[in-house]
């Protein structure tokens, strides 16, 4: 029988160790490998310019790669459910082969071909190897429910075989074997879109950072093993000003797209380890960094709402802010922080941040500082980061803060401390904020506390040419740690509760929205306010916002004295339940 694959790309996009790809190949007469690409749905997606060049780079390389081969890649825009059948019969369509996809919305869509195929007498062979383990069996192995503390992950792989040895790249050989039929007209048919028929404008953009695929990233593995003295000795190095930067090792875009495989990242550090180490096997730990990434597709897989914090099993019911401006100034590197302006800066221009840059300023959005939900900062990263991945992405940012996983609520960064500690002639700061690069080492985290001569002296004064901070962090994370303690006391009464009955549970559940005030936290801040006051901040922009005051509490507190104000706060607060509905 004749035997007409196609290939489908979606991530995955290399040749090496590519199982589905392998399964195409494996005894068939033609071969075409496609990308579909819906041009409209490009534009319209919460996707930045960064993210897209970087995927018509793979999709660029992945094709070179193929001609090389006397073959070429397909590039077919519409969706899948309009291209397949269309192509099924154009092409004679026999097997349709794709790499498994373990996201729950991947797993609908891929669902949805399968049945169709069926439809179409196509048969089709998925693969698994964008992780490195099978996770509905990790699942099976923890009494059906995804681990939810990273020890216990480890404690359940531990207990598994190793992944599966990754498959060498496709050869010449196997590509003669199997013809790839290309039309004159092919380059017209199916090339690869630019950025401007996505819709992007792209004059001015500059260079890319990140180069995107396969190519750059096995050059990329090659530096990252060079790092042999760090395999051998596993150690961590410590985080200083270089590590903020974009580092010619670094692999998670590449790891995000499948331009490269993770079992082949797996197995080369495995293997390096050994030879260095005179065969002693390696510790599970040198691959922490790669678990962390199965420990949240794993408990990402079967839960489609875990992006979300309403019908999400696992998140923690935290009353977060709704506050537009403040998360814009977040989002644009303008909150008065030169450590957090700076690093929201670096992610939207390059697309990449380093892992501490990204604590400090999820800690800094959620309940560091703003109050302001996970979701919206998700929402941003997914936008702006190169390795945004839905899975990693959402399970990080509720750790970050405190919604699931982890919940040292009582530990927060310092948006000022944390960035000197990590790089103290401020050097990171002055390259994405030049308007400061000449504040003197002593000021750079905290221009604001920088005498009126030296900021003029500095040739940026704040709050003309820099934003003032948009809060005071000291009183606006103590705050928030009160809020969260108050949530896990309520959390816990539940834990304790809910052996009882699920009235209680409900109950419970129902509170935890509505009663995070804490008096005292709101007494000592209102205290700042006034202090803001008198210091000339506009209030609005100030631990003001924390309170979440209405308009009349706002006009009240104007035209109070310290003490009046405090009597009011401790009235109004309390009884228009104004944390949450102002
Ligand atoms: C709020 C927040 C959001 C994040 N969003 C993402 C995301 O969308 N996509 C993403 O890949 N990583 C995300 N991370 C995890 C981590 O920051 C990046 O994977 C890491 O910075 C990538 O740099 P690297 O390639 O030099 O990693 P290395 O330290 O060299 O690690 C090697 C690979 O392991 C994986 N990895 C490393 N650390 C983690 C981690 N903590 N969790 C999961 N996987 C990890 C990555 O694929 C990475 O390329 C997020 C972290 C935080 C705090």
């Amino acid at each position: 029988m004749v035997v007409n694959s196609v290939h489908w790309f979606r991530k995955g996009l290399r040749l090496h160790d590519n199982p589905a790809l392998q399964e195409a190949l494996n005894g068939a007469s033609s071969l075409r490998c496609v990308y579909i690409l819906d041009p409209w749905f490009a534009g319209a997606a919460n996707v930045g310019i960064n993210r897209w060049r970087f995927l018509l780079e793979a999709l660029e390389d992945l094709d070179n790669s193929l001609k090389k081969l006397n073959s070429r890649l397909f590039v077919v825009r519409g969706q899948p459910t309009d291209v397949f059948p269309r192509l099924f019969k154009e092409w004679k369509v026999t097997r349709l082969t794709f790499e498994y996809d373990p996201e729950p919305y991947g797993k609908e869509r891929d669902g949805a071909i399968i049945k169709m195929a069926q439809e179409f007498g196509v048969e089709t062979i998925v693969r698994n190897s964008h992780t490195l383990y099978n996770l509905d069996r990790i699942i099976e192995m923890n009494n059906n429910s995804p681990p939810l503390t990273f020890k216990r992950f480890q404690t359940i792989v531990s207990r598994l075989e190793l992944p599966r040895r990754p498959l060498l790249p496709i050869t010449q050989q196997q590509m003669d074997k199997c013809h790839t039929k290309i039309a004159d007209n092919h380059d017209q048919l199916y090339s690869i879109p630019s950025l401007e028929e996505l819709g992007f404008r792209t004059e001015g953009l500059p260079p890319a950072v990140w180069r995107g695929g396969e190519s750059e990233a096995l050059d990329r593995l090659n530096k990252h093993l060079d790092k042999k003295v760090w395999v051998a000795n596993f150690e961590h190095s410590r985080v200083n000003t270089c590590s903020l930067y974009a580092s010619p090792t670094g692999l998670s875009p590449y790891l995000r797209f499948g331009c490269l495989s993770c079992r082949v990242l797996y197995y080369n550090l495995r293997e390096l380890y050994m030879k260095l180490r005179k065969h002693c096997s390696p510790p599970l730990s040198l691959f922490g960094q790669l678990l962390w990434r199965e420990f949240f597709y794993t408990a990402a897989t079967n839960n489609p709402n875990f992006d979300r914090m309403e019908g999400n099993p696992i998140c923690v019911q935290i009353p977060w802010d709704q506050n537009p401006e403040a998360l814009a100034k977040w989002a644009e590197g303008r909150t008065g922080f030169p450590w957090i302006d700076a690093i929201m800066t670096q992610l939207r221009e390059e697309g990449w941040i380093h892992h501490l840059a990204r604590h400090a300023v999820a800690c800094f959005l959620t309940r560091g500082d703003l109050w302001i939900s996970w979701e919206s900062g998700m929402k941003v990263f997914e936008e702006l980061l190169l390795d945004a991945d839905w899975s990693v992405n959402a399970g990080s940012w509720m750790w970050l803060s405190c919604s699931a996983f982890f919940q040292q609520f009582f530990h927060c960064y310092c948006p000022v401390g944390f960035g000197r500690r990590t790089d103290p002639s401020g050097d990171y700061i002055r390259r994405y904020i030049p308007i400061l690069k000449d504040y003197p080492n002593r000021y750079i985290y905290e221009p604001w506390n920088a005498p009126e001569s030296v900021q003029k002296a500095a040739n940026c004064v704040v709050g003309v040419d820099y934003p003032k901070p948009m809060i005071n962090h000291a009183e606006g994370s103590r705050l928030n740690i009160e809020r969260m303690k108050q949530v896990y006391q309520q959390l816990s009464h539940y834990r304790g509760l809910s052996k009882s009955t699920n009235k209680a549970k409900l109950y419970i559940h129902h509170s935890i929205h509505v009663t995070v005030c804490c008096e005292n936290a709101v007494l000592s801040l209102a205290s700042s306010v006034v202090t803001d006051f008198k210091r000339g901040y506009n209030p609005s922009h100030s631990s003001c916002h924390l309170l979440n005051l209405c308009c009349f509490c706002r006009r009240l507190m104007q035209c109070c004295t310290a003490a009046q104000q405090q009597a009011v706060l401790k009235k109004t607060c309390r009884s228009h339940s104004s944390f949450q509905n102002d």
